[in-house]
């Protein structure tokens, strides 16, 4: 809801700016231990990708800060919840920054996940399988990378 435009940041002066942002609302959120969300968004940031836990665990510490698996896995959980990152279920959950609200491909070889764009009818199958009774949320499809594609897997 509220997301304008939707076209996504090119240049690290609008993903600085983005970040920075990103900031005030966690300030403005209250929490008092916002460093490592930080450090979870920057990783999503630089990726510019859906990362699993561990992936965002290894990019911080390559980062030169330090922090536990579990600490990343309760801040990216509190992250979601305030819609500064999303989800993606998947073999393993991944996380993409901002905002839930858009397609995903999933590779079902290697576990990479890419946003895409929303088919127009995205939006009542996702009111059929609500009226089913799921909580579905944004379409997951799933299918082969162009990489796993070339490699014959
Ligand atoms: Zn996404
Ligand atoms: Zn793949």
């Amino acid at each position: 809801m509220g997301d304008t435009g939707g076209a996504h940041d090119s240049t690290s002066n609008d993903r600085d700016a983005h970040l920075a942002e990103l900031g005030g609302a966690l300030r403005a959120g209250g929490s008092r231990r916002t460093a490592p969300r930080l450090h979870i968004l920057r990783a999503l940031a630089e990726n510019r990708g859906h990362l699993s836990a561990t992936e965002i665990h290894r990019h911080i510490q390559a980062a030169g800060e330090r922090t536990n698996l579990a600490t990343v896995y309760r801040s990216v959980d509190r992250l979601t919840a305030l819609g500064l990152a999303h989800s993606v279920s998947g073999a393993e959950v991944r996380y993409g920054l901002g905002r839930d609200g858009h397609a995903h491909a999933t590779c079902t070889g290697c576990g990479t996940v890419a946003d895409i764009a929303e088919a127009p009818t995205a939006g009542a199958a996702v009111a059929l399988a609500q009226a089913s009774g799921f909580t579905a949320g944004p379409l997951v499809m799933s299918g082969l990378c162009p990489v796993c594609r070339a490699r014959g897997q």
